[in-house]
């Protein structure tokens, strides 16, 4: 695991990346958390719960995750504080993915996503995010953070790191975010709409980016904003499991375990993890 005065840390594990290869990063940060703290813990825990024994490392396709040699756990980015810890995971997904490799995080809150995606739109000319969270997360500024978690897609938008934006979940827009999603020409598939067997068609390689607060807190009590109404834990993974196209890289976002129960929201996120690792084995 990474230790600090070593850059962001994953550069030791880097001689094994190579291209086919899934590298499981963590990216302990949540500074632009507007409400709560506690995101940074995620990583941790969500190993801690894939590892501890109570459940297998099987996806439910059958794929044995536990011998499965291109999945890499590079481990925790070590980062420093302010602005400099954007650049640095931005640094660390593009040294990824310039040794071919795809890369599924864990953050952090949302506002990592956005220097995820610049390091992405530098290998993909025409991405589209499959952005799965109760909220649009598209403010032009949160209470004068322009990187806070409630913004990533306003920026990312802006920068034209995407070709297309779905967002799906989405239950708590307000009047302001629904002129940033016409402005921006965010798809929105908000709660209201979705029906069970909802599935988003894509063209081209997608990018999926899960905010645990897009399952219902009923099933994800372990996140810093809880909005009622959403999807089942089994919703998502039928998501995941439906997706066309390959897919190239993901992140899970916005888990806290000081806000868990029995860790129940932190075995959600590893359930996901080993649907999404399984994705991507199978596209490619
Ligand atoms: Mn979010
Ligand atoms: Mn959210």
């Amino acid at each position: 695991m990474a230790e600090p005065g070593h850059g962001t840390g994953v550069e030791r594990s880097l001689d094994s990346i190579g291209p086919g290869t899934i590298a499981l990063l963590g990216i302990p940060f949540d500074e632009h958390s507007s409400f709560l703290n506690g995101a940074a813990l995620a990583p941790r825990q969500i190993r801690a719960v894939l590892h501890s024994g109570e459940t297998n490392l099987s996806a439910e396709s059958g794929a044995d995750l536990g011998r499965e040699s291109r999945l890499k756990d590079v481990g925790d980015l070590v980062l420093e504080r302010g602005a400099g810890a954007l650049v640095q995971i931005e640094h660390a997904v593009a040294g990824l993915l310039s040794r071919g490799a795809r890369v599924l995080s864990l953050g952090g809150d949302h506002a990592v996503t956005l220097p995820i995606l610049r390091a992405h739109a530098k290998e993909y000319d025409s991405l589209n995010i499959l952005h799965l969270d109760a909220h649009p997360d598209l403010y032009d500024e949160f209470e004068g953070d322009r990187y806070s978690h409630a913004c990533p897609f306003a920026r990312i938008m802006e920068e034209r790191l995407a070709s297309r934006l779905v967002q799906v979940g989405i239950r708590a827009m307000n009047p302001h975010q629904r002129v940033q999603a016409q402005r921006l020409g965010v798809e929105v598939v908000d709660m209201r709409h979705w029906s069970p067997g909802f599935q988003p068609r894509f063209d081209g390689p997608v990018y999926l980016s899960l905010d645990l607060d897009v399952l219902d807190p009923a099933f994800a009590p372990g996140v810093s904003h809880h909005e009622p109404g959403g999807l089942s834990t089994r919703e998502v993974i039928g998501l995941v499991q439906r997706l066309e196209g390959p897919l190239v890289g993901a992140d899970i976002v916005e888990l806290n375990p000081e806000r868990d129960v029995v860790d129940m929201t932190a075995m959600a996120a590893a359930k996901l993890l080993k649907e999404i690792v399984a994705k991507m084995l199978d596209s490619g």
